[in-house]
């Protein structure tokens, strides 16, 4: 979904207008530029990306209409209207990435998973 109808979605629940809205949106969609495909929504599209989204932008917004609007609810609407309705963690998008033996200095456990003591 483009950053802009996830503005347009804003402006449907907290009024104002689209370009109150879409430095988060655009924010949060920016790592397409990194990878084409859904994947690119593991990078920022999350539980910590909610809170990294309110320290770059503040705890809210003031829209057109003078209504003051959270970050991290918009924020969320956002992740929420990308991931099937929830707002998944980083363990989330990581616990489904495959390790590969590159990642850990050239070791790779037996059954294909990593420990935490590797370091
Ligand atoms: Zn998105």
């Amino acid at each position: 979904m483009h950053a802009l109808f996830h503005a347009l979605s804003c402006v449907r629940r907290w009024g104002g207008r689209a370009e109150d809205y879409l430095p988060v949106h655009e924010w949060l969609d920016a790592t397409k530029e990194l990878m084409a495909d859904c994947r690119h929504r593991a990078l920022r599209h999350h539980s910590h990306g909610v809170f990294e989204a309110e320290r770059l932008f503040g705890r809210s917004i003031v829209n057109a209409d003078g209504k003051i609007v959270p970050v991290r609810e918009i924020a969320e609407r956002h992740i929420k209207e990308d991931c099937g309705g929830h707002i998944p963690t980083v363990a989330d998008w990581l616990s489904r990435m495959r390790i590969e033996s590159w990642m850990n200095r050239g070791y790779r456990e037996p059954d294909g998973e990593e420990t935490a003591n590797h370091g």
